[in-house]
């Protein structure tokens, strides 16, 4: 043993402090085998005393651990190597809402919500415990009661004196608050994204589509200058007409174009009001008529002639929309046909059909997206926004819309209303 031995230091410690207490009592102890066996008596004693001064130490550091895992603020369950929890703390439990001896022995997973979570959690504890390094993982965790939150999990292999696999520790973090900010942002950051696109779609379909209306008016304009003669009125009339479908085109343009970017943005609300659906038709399609290349519109009515209670602004940029497309995409003195039907329950249907182009079956699908044209329209004006607009609309005013077409044959669009109860006229006089 050297001289710093701590074992050989303790005993003459402890032989020192038993002498000198046996010194103080000699006078009790007669003869020389009492003092011996007074002295191991003696050393005992404090022996017994270190040790119970030990073992208080050592369970108040022991409470204090206890604690420390207790009331971490983050979850902590101890798991066997099939994922099974042998251990929680009190966090743990309140975290999930059930109590310690409730959890115990199930397995970590069916605290997961979704099973393919539940497939990665299987992954991540097999590979925290093979490659012992700390895995993590973000999934949505069940409460006993049923209601679910954003955890982040942690996994680390914890070993024993043997370098062997003791338990894998694993602990849970509530980011529910977290991930909800995460998704206002990604939210207002797409809205951002889908605004800039929309922004510099405009800005190219805008040049490309400004290009012809205005040339045409500039022309025109031109020729209308040189006619100074009273017969050159007929051609005069001619380009005052090209002028004004021009105008009208470039109106229709940024019509589109504002409408979207209110609905991209939210603007647009329902504001549902008392008009008469007869009326409103016919001044829809009074108002559209500019776009009229020598068509025949007929309009008939059927069932109820009531008012119905609907957004007549929002529903004239529908209808409007779906009339200059029956226009559009048909040709010169072709046929429109425009039909509405009130039934007893209130519920309107309103259909438009054309003896057009026709919509071909590949592009059904994508009709009603942002910007898209029909592959057999690519030679006729347009931005590929106002159905995409309709729809929206008319699904904010509660309705629905649908088509069926044919190639070169024509297409329908028909809008449905539900039952629309129309509420009482109130009557009141303002003095
Ligand atoms: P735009 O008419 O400006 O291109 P829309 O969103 O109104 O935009 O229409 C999208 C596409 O749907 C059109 O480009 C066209 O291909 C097709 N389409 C719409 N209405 C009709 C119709 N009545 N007949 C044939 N195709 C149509």
């Amino acid at each position: 043993m050297s001289k710093t031995d701590p074992k050989k230091n303790n005993f003459l410690k402890l032989r020192k402090a038993a002498e000198e207490k046996l010194n103080k009592n000699k006078s009790d102890l007669k003869t020389g085998k009492d003092l011996e066996l007074g002295l191991y008596k003696i050393e005992l004693e404090l022996q017994n005393e270190e040790l119970l001064r030990t073992q208080q130490n050592l369970l108040s550091s022991i409470n204090e651990y206890t604690e420390l895992f207790e009331y971490a603020p983050i979850g902590y369950f101890i798991l066997d190597v099939n994922g099974v929890i042998l251990k929680i703390n009190e966090t743990g439990s309140k975290q999930l809402g059930i109590s310690k001896t409730k959890i115990l022995k199930k397995y970590f997973s069916t605290l997961i919500k979704h099973k393919s979570c539940q497939d990665r959690f299987y992954l991540h504890k097999n590979l925290a415990i093979e490659s012992g390094k700390k895995q993590q993982m973000e999934c949505k965790l069940i409460r006993h009661n049923g209601t679910a939150f954003y955890g982040l999990v942690e996994s680390i292999k914890v070993k024993d004196e043997h370098n062997k696999f003791k338990f894998l520790l694993c602990t849970i973090v509530d980011i529910s608050t977290q991930k909800k900010q995460e998704e206002l942002l990604g939210n207002s950051l797409k809205k951002e994204i889908k605004l800039n696109e929309l922004k510099s779609q405009f800005i190219s379909i805008a040049s490309h589509e400004f290009r012809t209306p205005l040339s045409t008016i500039l022309t025109s304009a031109e020729l209308i200058e040189r006619y100074t003669k009273k017969e050159d009125e007929e051609k005069k009339q001619k380009h005052y007409t090209k002028i004004k479908t021009s105008v009208n085109r470039i109106k229709e343009i940024l019509i589109d174009f504002l409408s979207a970017d209110q609905i991209q943005k939210g603007n647009k609300k329902n504001n549902p009001k008392i008009f008469n659906l007869v009326d409103f038709m016919e001044s829809a399609i009074d108002e559209t008529k500019s776009f009229n290349e020598l068509h025949s519109v007929k309009y008939t009515h059927t069932g109820e002639k009531q008012n119905v209670f609907l957004d007549e602004t929002l529903l004239k940029t529908c209808v409007s929309n779906i009339i200059i497309n029956a226009y559009k995409y048909s040709p010169k003195g072709g046929n429109i046909n425009i039909k509405t039907e009130q039934k007893k329950s209130g519920s309107i249907v309103i259909e438009i059909t054309d003896e057009g182009i026709g919509i071909p079956a590949s592009n059904e699908s994508n009709i009603f997206e942002q910007f898209f044209r029909g592959k057999n329209a690519s030679n006729i004006p347009g931005t590929g926004l106002g159905l995409s607009i309709t729809k929206k609309l008319i699904n904010l005013m509660g309705g629905e819309i649908s088509f069926k077409s044919k190639e070169n044959i024509g297409t329908t669009f028909t809008i449905r209303f539900g039952t629309k109860i129309e509420p009482k006229r109130e009557i009141k006089t303002v003095k």
